[in-house]
């Protein structure tokens, strides 16, 4: 979450201090035009800042859908329509345009989400709540058993949870203060979580739940790309990581058949 107060320095003379956030909790969609209303009244302009820690160079998206709703009619074609847009977005123009954040020997180039790449998951279902603890815990259980596959610096594990069910995470709830987040396990396990977005707090102004799922998802994968361990790649300390910065109402575009989230670009001094 973008904080609404800042205590921390930013600007040191001219140089930006790199101070490594003290909240390492993860990144995540922040509801409505809050970061609007703090962009405005901070009056600074964002600037992400290297960290030094790794960037995810060609990554492999793992889908991985939780439960056994994925199963019911209302819902299956949610799953063919998201591992579509996954494998069309990570060869596309939204991946080209985070090139400028090469840095350090990561160069980071187009990446792979296969017909085999996509799991559903059915030997347990998440509770009506679920912490990311727990989401933490189905992961590593489901790698170990090999129900999923392993990983390596690449992947990225992308959950989504069924209808209805709310993810509890660093003091918030999705649907009520965030609508996705990312973050990492022992920085070694990279992962995404978009709860079902079919709630008032994440439908931003769309009608068809599909389309918040890719601007949300859309969100997270340039965040996990850029910003794996969150705070340790590209960050703002005012605003937080790239896409944090131009989450409002409307900030999103087409790439190809799909409406994603505007990301921001420290070259063009925009969102793009
Ligand atoms: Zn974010």
């Amino acid at each position: 979450m973008v904080p609404t107060t800042n205590n921390h320095p930013h600007r040191n003379g001219e140089a930006y201090t790199k101070v490594v956030p003290s909240h390492h909790h993860p990144r995540r969609i922040v509801l409505a035009n809050r970061p609007e209303v703090a962009f405005r009244r901070r009056n600074v302009s964002p600037e992400l800042v290297y960290m030094g820690g790794p960037l995810i160079e060609n990554v492999h998206v793992v889908t991985v859908y939780w439960g056994n709703t994925w199963h019911d009619p209302l819902t299956t074609p949610y799953v063919k329509k998201l591992n579509a847009f996954f494998s069309y977005i990570v060869t596309s123009p939204l991946i080209d345009q985070l090139s400028e954040y090469n840095m350090n020997g990561y160069i980071i180039g187009h990446g792979t989400h296969a017909n085999n790449d996509s799991y559903l998951i059915t030997d347990s279902d998440p509770a009506p709540t679920i912490t990311d603890t727990d989401i933490q815990t189905m992961l590593q259980t489901e790698i170990q058993s090999g129900n999923l596959p392993p990983f390596d610096q690449n992947t990225l594990y992308f959950v989504f949870t069924p209808t209805g069910t709310i993810v509890e995470m660093g003091g918030g709830a999705s649907c009520s203060s965030f609508c996705g987040y990312h973050d990492n396990i022992s920085g070694k396990i990279f992962y995404a979580v978009t709860p079902f977005p079919d709630c008032s707090g994440c439908m931003m102004d769309f009608e068809d739940p599909f389309e918040a799922f890719t601007v949300i998802s859309s969100h997270e994968l340039c965040e996990a790309i850029t910003d794996p361990i969150p705070g340790n790649g590209w960050y703002d300390d005012n605003f937080g990581e790239i896409g944090d910065i131009c989450e409002a109402l409307g900030n999103v575009k087409r790439v190809g058949d799909y409406v994603v989230q505007l990301e921001w670009s420290n070259q063009q001094d925009e969102c793009r």
